[in-house]
């Protein structure tokens, strides 16, 4: 059977309709799926001969004879089963609730069972109440003193039934061909590592406790192939860009542009943009990525070289990872393209005069299409793409960069990124890519003043606050949950806050959050822009991108809840005029030395690549990325910090691979569908 394929794995397999309907949804069809889900924990069972006080409230195994049932007396008593040990120790086995025909169908008189459970001590008897699991003599041949234990919350599988699956499908796994060893022998003896099959052996069929440089090592080594799985997709993505023949023929358009912005650009900016232009007039394709800061200006990057793009006669796409910053994105792009009568439109997926934008995007009467994701659709074929742009992509999964390379396979890419990554991190998620770094703010901008305070301040946050809006200037205020009216509790949410707010400054709070309807939530930030609203709170809705000159103060309560990466993108909402500007950092009291730490290094300095350094510094203690909203990819094995020196090896072995597709065709297969063949991948390994 082939493990990397829908076969029908479930083919004579003994399990609910329900279940097998769970394993499919949240697994898939392939045995590879479920053993590339790892275990959280490998748990001993206690297997014993007799029952002593010192295993009280433990789990314990051990073998049975039922002697008796005993129905319950009334609807609150237990139903009851005495058993015996075979050194005729006596052990109750108690059921609340009903099901008696059950228990004595399960349980039959004089039979032995290997019972495991928690015991308790009650009268005079140990008691097991409703055991964990019962298995009957025949069914002993599948105890297994050494379990895995799986993280399966939210599946709706229990650990039983999961660990029934793979123990079935172990055997499968065992006998299937694998192709040859990828990694290099040295590499591999070096790190003491197992090859990939033995490694997912051992993890999910362990025969005694691993210890936790045993497990560390497995992980290793299925993250080195999950990475290099990673390298394979984008590097073969890159060598398949063939001739580029789409070109700007003149920067006519941009330089007149360049004479509406009421700027001038810095020269990281002119630097940068000259790196663009060379590339869209050069015989190669673009595949670039900006760096830049929060703030640093990378939308104007983009506007200049699609109006050029434009004026040579293509279509562009600008993408956005949220539908605020996708309309942003548009108000600005509208502003400078109106005038020069080029037709834009704005796609995201609630928006409803889709069939026009579909319309006109198909005959080439729109030329830039700005939108979230919805950008994907399959509807839309472009005439003549000429340039895809990708802005904050970090917020987007491995499964929407390989669905946009595979939209801009014949057109240039342009990536912008507010998040530092290592240049080896950057392989891994993009394949060779060429970065522009912007590290020079716009002149004129007045550092931000960050100051971390605690909840007890409030009162002359709030004065401050007061005398920023005397002075007509905006503030934001951030929270990390939304909560709900009448769920009022005492940590502040974004709707308590809101209330909260509203007593003291009345009309001129605003409020968004993700619960909201976009026309609610258009209106309201439109309130914001137009100064109908001097103070906005919201959750992290405006993190990426939003662009409100005459904000200058940010608020982040709970502040030590988010990753630094976070907090350096919300402390950029501000700081984008001449005026100063402050962050404050607000905390309940009790915060840990470590939280404190992370804050500071926040405080100290105003450079996301000179944080992300300190942070790493830190490492252990803080997490840049922090936990979830993070913006890295989430990654099944691999851990951005302390996997970071494979990454050399592992570009060294892709490179490698690549060299002789063909030959390797049988390994480069493999890695691509064991991580990735769920999802439709274009035809990497074609060419
Ligand atoms: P980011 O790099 O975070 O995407 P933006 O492109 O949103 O930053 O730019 C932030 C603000 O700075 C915008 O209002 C933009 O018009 C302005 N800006 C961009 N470049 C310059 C510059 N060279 N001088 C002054 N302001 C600039
Ligand atoms: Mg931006």
């Amino acid at each position: 059977m082939n493990i990397l394929k829908n076969k029908n794995i479930f083919s004579n397999f003994e399990g609910t309709s329900s279940q097998i309907a769970c394993i499919k949804k949240f697994f898939g069809e392939r045995i590879i799926d479920t053993f590339i889900h790892f275990p959280i924990n490998i748990k001993a069972k206690n297997l014993k001969k007799i029952i002593e006080n010192d295993d009280i409230d433990k789990f314990v195994t051990i073998d049975l004879i039922i002697v008796k049932h005993q129905k319950p007396f009334n609807k609150k008593s237990p139903y009851k089963v005495s058993t015996k040990t075979s050194l005729g120790q006596k052990i109750n086995i108690l059921y609340f609730g009903g099901y008696k025909n059950f228990y004595t169908k399960k349980l039959l008189l004089n039979e032995k069972y290997r019972i495991t459970g928690k015991i308790q001590f009650f009268g005079n008897n140990f008691q097991f109440i409703h055991p964990k699991e019962i298995l009957n003599s025949k069914d002993l041949i599948k105890f297994e003193n050494i379990e895995p234990e799986y993280n399966l919350s939210r599946t709706k599988i229990n650990n039983k039934f999961f660990r029934k699956f793979i123990l079935k499908n172990i055997e499968i796994l065992n006998s299937y061909k694998f192709p040859n060893e990828w990694i290099n022998d040295k590499y591999l003896e070096k790190n003491k590592w197992l090859n990939f099959k033995k490694a997912l052996l051992k993890i999910h069929n362990p025969l005694k406790l691993l210890n936790k440089n045993e497990s560390e090592s497995i992980r290793k080594r299925l993250a080195y192939d999950e990475i290099l799985s990673n390298f394979l997709i984008f590097n073969s993505f890159r060598q398949n860009i063939k001739e580029n023949k789409i070109k700007i023929k003149n920067f006519s358009l941009s330089e007149n542009i360049k004479k509406k912005i009421p700027f001038k650009l810095t020269p990281d900016q002119n630097k940068t943009l000259e790196e663009i232009n060379n590339d869209l007039t050069s015989k190669k394709k673009m595949y670039r990525l900006i760096q830049g800061d929060v703030g640093s200006g990378k939308t104007i990057i983009s506007l200049l070289a699609i109006s050029d793009m434009i004026n040579s006669g293509y279509q562009c796409v600008l993408m956005a990872p949220t539908e605020l910053l996708a309309k942003q994105h548009y108000e600005y792009f509208f502003e400078y393209f109106n005038s020069f009568n080029i037709n834009i439109a704005l796609l995201t997926s609630k928006i409803k005069n889709k069939s026009q934008i579909i319309k006109g995007i198909n005959n080439s009467t729109i030329k830039l299409l700005i939108g979230t994701h919805a950008v994907y659709n399959k509807e839309l074929n472009f005439n003549n793409l000429g340039l895809v742009i990708i802005d904050e992509q970090h917020k987007f999964g491995v499964n929407q960069r390989t669905n946009l390379l595979e939209k801009s396979s014949n057109c240039h890419t342009l990536i912008m990124s507010a998040t530092p990554i290592p240049r080896s991190l950057s392989f891994a998620l993009y394949g060779e890519i060429d970065v522009s770094t912007i590290k020079s703010k716009p002149q004129g901008r007045n550092k931000v003043t960050t100051s971390i305070i605690s909840n007890n301040q409030l009162k002359n946050l709030i004065q401050g606050i007061d005398r920023k809006i005397m002075n007509n200037e905006q503030v934001f205020w951030v929270l990390p949950h939304i909560g709900d009216s009448e769920n009022e509790d005492k940590k502040g949410t974004v709707i308590t806050r809101y209330n909260f707010l509203k007593k003291i400054f009345d009309n001129k709070v605003g409020i968004i959050h993700g619960k909201m309807s976009n026309e609610e939530i258009d209106k309201n930030m439109d309130e914001f822009k137009k100064k109908k609203k001097m103070i906005l709170i919201s959750t992290t809705v405006i993190e990426v991108g939003i662009n409100i000159p005459s904000a200058t103060l940010i608020v982040i309560e709970e502040a030590n809840r988010f990753g630094l990466a976070q907090l350096h993108q919300l402390r950029g909402r501000i700081a984008r005029s001449s005026l100063p500007s402050n962050c404050v950092l607000l905390h309940d009291h009790n915060l840990s030395e470590n939280a404190v730490k992370r804050l500071l290094i926040l405080k100290n300095s105003n450079d996301g690549f000179k944080i992300a350094e300190k942070d790493l510094e830190l490492r252990g203690a803080g997490d840049f990325f922090g936990t979830n909203q993070s913006g890295m990819p989430r990654w099944r094995f691999f851990r951005h910090y302390e996997d970071l020196k494979m990454l050399e090896e592992i570009k060294k072995n892709c490179n490698q691979l690549l060299l002789d597709k063909r030959k390797n065709k049988d390994i480069i297969d493999f890695l691509v569908k064991v991580f990735y063949g769920k999802k439709k991948i274009i035809n990497y390994s074609s060419v």
